[in-house]
């Protein structure tokens, strides 16, 4: 069994209670055996990237620490997503989802496997990605280049904040 380290998941919804499939996303990650939650980001308004025309998403961050292997906790996140109503296969690519939990980055670990890369392949371009993961993991360094993931530009590109958040 390897030590816990911190894990970022980026959540995402664009359909239905949004707000509240974030926060019950965060609930269930909680609830997970072997998953303790430290902190999440504050939630931002995003306007969809690529995929067919849809709303407005909200986005956020979750910063756990875990020892569980990366294929577990993909697992768990997919299982979760099945739990909030997240219908797969998708029926468009990138279409309007219940949830969306992507695991954008371990924390020293590089992973390039069928169905499984990390730190997740867009996240470097994705400002909707990168701001929320820094905010819960300030330091967060690309394992692959040791390059700060706060030295980006799209870490510095302006994102909305939701409202009350
Ligand atoms: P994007 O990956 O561009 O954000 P998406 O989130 O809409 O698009 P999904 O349909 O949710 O893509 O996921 C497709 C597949 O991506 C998943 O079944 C999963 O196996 C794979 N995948 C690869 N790397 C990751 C990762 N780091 N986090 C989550 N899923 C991943
Ligand atoms: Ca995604
Ligand atoms: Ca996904």
């Amino acid at each position: 069994m390897q030590r816990a380290r911190r894990v970022v998941l980026g959540l995402g919804s664009n359909l239905g209670d949004r707000a509240g499939n974030l926060a019950l996303a965060v609930t269930h990650l909680g609830a997970e055996r072997g998953i303790v939650v430290l902190a999440r980001s504050p939630i931002y308004v995003t306007p969809p990237a690529g995929g067919p025309p849809q709303g407005d998403y909200l986005n956020a961050a979750a910063l756990l620490s875990t020892a569980l292997p990366a294929r577990e906790i993909l697992t768990r996140t997919l299982a979760i997503e099945h739990a909030l109503g997240r219908v797969r296969p998708d029926p468009v690519r990138w279409g309007p989802r219940t949830i969306d939990l992507d695991l954008l980055w371990i924390e020293g670990e590089v992973i390039d496997e069928p169905g499984l890369t990390v730190p997740h392949p867009r996240l470097g371009e994705r400002a909707f990605a990168l701001r929320p993961l820094l905010d819960v993991a300030p330091d967060a360094v690309d394992p692959r280049t040791g390059e700060r993931f706060a030295d980006l530009p799209a870490a510095r590109a302006p994102l909305v904040r939701a409202g009350g958040t």
